[in-house]
């Protein structure tokens, strides 16, 4: 195969039980199914896979404020866990209601490197 990013020729290379794909240009990694769990000592299990219910595909991830989400590449709807919201907005999807505090700190302190810091 060939990398993605420089489309070298990548080299074979087997790490205890595993089989990997190294660029041997850019240094990129490629990695198949299930591969970095077992590299990493992960239960695959953990690894879950999020569907979208609406296009039936694979949800990515990416960070925002510090929260990791699941999101949709096609249709962009997210998927937030127990508390993201909350993180994320102020709101709590169970009452409905906006946690005062949260609206309070983000009217008077930005957030830098996950600290608040006054305005
Ligand atoms: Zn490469
Ligand atoms: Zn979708």
């Amino acid at each position: 195969m060939r990398c993605i990013i420089c489309n070298s020729k990548m080299d074979p290379k087997k790490i205890e039980t595993v089989n990997i794909d190294v660029c041997p240009k850019c240094e990129g990694v490629w990695l198949d199914e299930g591969e970095l769990e077992k590299l990493a000592g992960l239960d695959p299990k953990s690894a879950r896979e999020l569907k979208c219910t609406v296009c039936d595909i694979p949800m990515s991830t990416k960070m925002i404020n510090d929260v990791e989400i699941d999101y949709c590449q096609i249709c962009l709807s997210i998927w937030l866990d127990k508390g993201e919201l909350e993180k994320l907005s102020g709101i709590n999807p169970k009452t409905g209601r906006k946690n005062i505090l949260f609206e309070y700190m983000n009217t008077h302190y930005y957030k830098k490197d996950g600290k608040y810091i006054r305005k």
